[in-house]
């Protein structure tokens, strides 16, 4: 399959690992938008969240909390960070894998675009 993420988490494709478990893993955004930005990736292919089956909710949740954990460990938990899922075209989601964003280390002014 010709996906960017799967190529990443085969460990086909070079990338800054901050974090994985048997479900997931986290590296480093290629193009950060902020001093801290990791993109939270479930192993299994899953297109976007439009593709998210009630069975994998608990996945969902699971990504959530590793975001969570991981804000900490990179010491933006107290200051604040922002997590988010681009989901299609109008939502900006240019990876066809599904991942969530933390991104903090500085103030995020710019809202929601
Ligand atoms: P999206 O716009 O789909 O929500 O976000 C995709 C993100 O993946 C972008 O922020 C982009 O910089 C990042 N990205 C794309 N290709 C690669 C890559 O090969 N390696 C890493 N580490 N990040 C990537
Ligand atoms: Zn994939």
């Amino acid at each position: 399959m010709d996906c960017i993420f799967c190529k990443i988490i085969a460990g086909q494709i070079p990338s800054d690992v901050v974090y994985k478990d048997d479900k997931v893993i986290a590296f480093r955004d290629i193009s950060p938008m902020a001093p801290v930005h990791l993109l939270i990736v479930p192993r299994q292919h899953i297109v976007s969240l439009n593709d998210v089956a009630e069975a994998q909710v608990t996945l969902v949740g699971h990504i959530v909390h590793v975001a969570k954990l991981l804000a900490k460990q990179q010491g933006i938990a107290e200051k604040g960070y922002r997590v988010v899922i681009n989901c299609g075209r109008d939502g900006g989601q240019a990876v066809q894998h599904l991942h969530v964003h933390l991104l903090g280390g500085r103030e995020l002014v710019n809202g929601l675009g």
